[in-house]
């Protein structure tokens, strides 16, 4: 087995084809054993679920390699417990945790030679997804359903490097206030995508959304969560029940609490005081964080550290949880599962 030949420090956040995917079955009351394919077409009944009535759900998380070569999973645990909470909301079955843990860690074994190599900045993302499949016309839950995950080697998710981006509130809502926000299904995507695609017409990266309720407070950044830095020195984030809780976000908290020493507050963070923020930034997995360089609202450019600089406190968080998950710093307990 030899590496691909990319050039994996110019990767973009793109599709790659790469040899095996894996995918299991559910019908008759249970997950057949599954296994890896190397199609990677899907060929599903016309009247799925999954393609009429969004009754689908997805992740998102990534492998790195390590300095001594072996391959380490990031929170994978946490991603099976979100994919069963959404699969809880749209009525599909959950894939229990080590079945989802497992097919990740198949998906990384078979395809080792697409995992970037230590120190290239790019990774290797695992798209697991759980669709509605089988005979059926009404509005119901699915008869069958298909669980899968493939992965793709991966650069960051903004080129241009780490640096501040521009954001712009948005007068869509990507979800209702009772709706499916908190869980990640495709259509809050479907919803994101014209008011996406106006803030890039904009000139703005992407844009802010707001409480659906109010239209006062900030929920979330894009497809990312939202953080900030008070000129205390606190690292705030929004709290609301219609935020997608971001595997990143928690343990950006959790590394400004225990490894630099910050206080952490889920709270209301109101657009209309934006002067209280030293510094603002979007997290993901796909980017791990995008620092905001301002917010435009209400057709004025509010700026938090600068439009060209990142922040002190945004970098340390950013170079410490990368270190983590390259595996260069010592992960907290339970954070990291081996591959190979
Ligand atoms: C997936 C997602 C995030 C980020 O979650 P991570 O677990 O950090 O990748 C944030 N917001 C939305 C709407 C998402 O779908």
């Amino acid at each position: 087995m030899a590496k691909k030949e990319l050039d994996w420090g110019a990767l973009p956040f793109a599709y790659v084809k790469t040899d095996y995917r894996y995918v299991s079955r559910w019908r008759d009351g249970g997950w057949d054993e599954g296994g890896l394919v190397t199609d990677h077409r899907v060929s599903i009944e016309e009247g799925a679920t999954a393609l009429h009535y969004g009754q689908q759900c997805f992740e998102g998380l990534k492998a790195f390699s390590r300095a001594d070569g072996s391959i380490q999973l990031f929170r994978p645990d946490r991603n099976a417990a979100r994919m069963a909470a959404t699969a809880r909301r749209l009525i599909m079955p959950e894939v229990p945790e080590e079945k989802f843990i497992e097919a990740c860690l198949e998906v990384v074994r078979a395809n080792a030679d697409w995992v970037p190599p230590h120190g290239s900045g790019a990774s290797f993302y695992l798209r697991p997804y759980l669709i509605g499949v089988g005979d059926n016309l009404g509005v119901r839950p699915a008869p069958e359903y298909r669980f899968s995950v493939f992965g793709c080697p991966v650069g960051p998710y903004f080129k241009g490097g780490f640096r501040p981006f521009n954001f712009v509130t948005s007068s869509y809502d990507r979800a209702a206030p009772r709706g499916t926000g908190a869980v990640k299904v495709g259509g809050n995507y479907a919803a994101s995508l014209l008011p996406h695609e106006e803030a890039r017409h904009q000139g703005f990266a992407d844009c802010v959304y707001l409480d659906p309720s109010t239209h006062t407070k900030i929920e979330e950044a894009g497809a990312a969560n939202f953080f900030a830095v008070t000129r205390g020195g606190e690292v705030v984030t929004p709290l609301s029940p219609s935020i997608l809780p971001s595997i990143t976000k928690y343990s950006l908290l959790e590394v400004a609490r225990e490894r630099l020493g910050l206080r952490t507050v889920e709270r209301d963070i109101l657009v209309d005081r934006l002067d209280e923020l030293a510094e603002a930034g979007a997290c993901g997995t796909a980017a791990v964080i995008t620092p905001i360089g301002g917010i435009s609202h209400g057709g004025r450019l509010h700026v938090f550290h600068s439009e060209t600089e990142v922040g002190p406190v945004t970098r340390r968080l950013y170079e410490t949880l990368v270190g983590i998950q390259n595996g260069d710093l010592e992960a907290p307990s339970g954070w990291i599962r081996l591959a190979r």
